[in-house]
């Protein structure tokens, strides 16, 4: 189409990648629900953009609030200072920070996007263990299958092989993984052998010994390795050997922050409390790059007071607390309080359950999973070919209106937590025709 820029000088993989030459899907605005193509066309928005757009499109109070922060105080360095804003934003994510009343991780450090929100954690909890005396534990470990960004910090710990396939030097000796989760365990009914998944840990403790471990990061549900429900008992197990022995747990929530089970936080949804909580995407309605980490006060504490005395970390970026990003992110919350839409996909979870599970039974269907306003639908790979079916049923929904994200042979599903029951059925009903069509 005359409307295509060229696709040669942006460089990302996805430009790189010969499959969306072939059929490119540019973008050129979006409001609300959908989003318009560059040639006029409707699309609804099946993702939340990438999982970040929860309030959905083009809120005007997010739109104001960040003109008026650019004429005001475009920027601020928060080193040795600080400006009102981030002040008043980290004061407002204190007030719903994961955990509860009683347990809130009310001690906010804000990064510019989910990967940094990981390497924040991770540094914080090595740099907590040797303030507290325990200058030994310096391994990290993740899971198998695990998403933590594609920072350094992020592609050590995290279990998709393709993220470290380049950098065979980064999983150093100091990480290790728990065991694969196996994803269709978790979809029929919470089987109880996510026990044995957390019981992993121990066997990893026995092997390198406690004193060398400083935490253990998990999503809580795995987002980017295809929506991967944590089994009944998973995380309570990982929780109680993290206590144990002294190990801190972080749950990576920048899919599952704001909303998008239905509660604040998925620490919330599972009545899991950890340690430390890396947060991004919808934290500014995916509108300004930012991202927060929630930590405990036992970790503030222990960090700032420890017996060895204050450690030094050196660590905070440029646009940590960001004058225009922290002003995006009080409007933000301001939407999801007077809307309700951090609880709001509670309501929806029916709903949204019995449209997915309405695809049941259509051609190279394999499974179906959902959590809260989350869900997956898994299909039989083509022969020869993993992840060009679902490819192709990507491509065929766009064209039909819809957009939904594929990794492998995953169809993935996160509307903004605005929808309602008619878009649920526009997105089942586009979705099931593009399966029917499928070859
Ligand atoms: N952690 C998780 C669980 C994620 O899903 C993502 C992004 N999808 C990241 C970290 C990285 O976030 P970002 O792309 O903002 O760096």
């Amino acid at each position: 189409k005359s409307n295509t820029p060229s696709l040669e000088n942006f460089w990302m993989p996805f430009t790189a990648n010969r499959q969306f030459k072939a059929a490119p899907r540019l973008l050129a605005s979006a409001e609300g629900m959908y989003y318009t193509d560059i040639d006029g066309n409707k699309v609804l928005d099946g993702t939340a953009g990438l999982w970040c757009v929860n309030a959905g499109h083009g809120r005007k109070r997010i739109t104001e609030a960040v003109e008026r922060q650019l004429r005001t105080l475009d920027f601020a360095p928060t080193f040795q200072m600080g400006h009102p804003v981030a002040f008043d934003f980290a004061e407002r994510l204190a007030a719903i920070a994961p955990g509860g009343p009683d347990a809130r991780l009310d001690r906010v450090f804000f990064t510019g996007s989910g990967s940094e929100s990981v390497d924040t954690a991770l540094k914080i909890a090595i740099a907590y263990q040797r303030s507290i005396g325990q200058g030994t534990r310096t391994r990290l470990i993740g899971r198998e299958k695990g998403y933590h960004g594609v920072g350094f910090g992020g592609i050590s710990v995290g279990g998709l092989v393709n993220n470290r396939r380049v950098f065979p030097q980064i999983p150093a000796d100091h990480m290790r993984h728990t065991l694969d989760i196996e994803r269709n365990a978790f979809s029929k009914g919470l089987p109880p052998h996510g026990l044995e998944l957390a019981e992993d840990l121990e066997r990893l403790v026995a092997l390198h010994g406690a004193e060398t471990i400083a935490a253990v990061i998990v999503e809580p549900m795995s987002g980017s390795a295809g929506v991967i429900l944590p089994p009944k008992g998973y995380l309570e197990r990982l929780r109680a050997i993290a206590d144990k022995y002294g190990i801190l747990l972080i749950f990576d929530e920048v899919i599952t922050g704001f909303g998008r089970l239905g509660t604040p936080f998925a620490t919330d949804y599972f009545g899991v409390v950890p340690d430390l909580v890396t947060t991004a995407k919808g934290i500014t309605n995916g509108a300004i790059p930012m991202g927060a980490v929630f930590a405990s006060r036992k970790v503030y504490d222990g960090l700032m007071n420890g017996p060895e005395g204050q450690i030094e970390l050196f660590h905070g970026y440029t646009y940590s607390g960001h004058p225009v990003a922290s002003a995006a992110g009080i409007a933000t919350l301001d939407i999801y309080e007077e809307e309700g839409l951090l609880t709001r996909g509670a309501g929806l979870a029916d709903t949204w359950q019995d449209a997915l599970h309405s695809l049941k039974g259509l051609p190279h269907v394999a499974d179906i999973r959902n959590l809260g306003v989350v869900g997956a639908v898994e299909l039989t790979s083509r022969d020869g070919a993993p992840g060009a079916r679902a490819y192709d049923v990507f491509v065929d929904c766009f064209r039909k209106g819809l957009l939904i994200r594929v990794t492998g042979d995953i169809i993935a599903l996160s509307p903004p937590l605005i929808i309602e029951k008619e878009e649920i059925e526009k997105i089942v009903s586009i979705l099931g025709d593009a399966l029917k069509r499928a070859q």
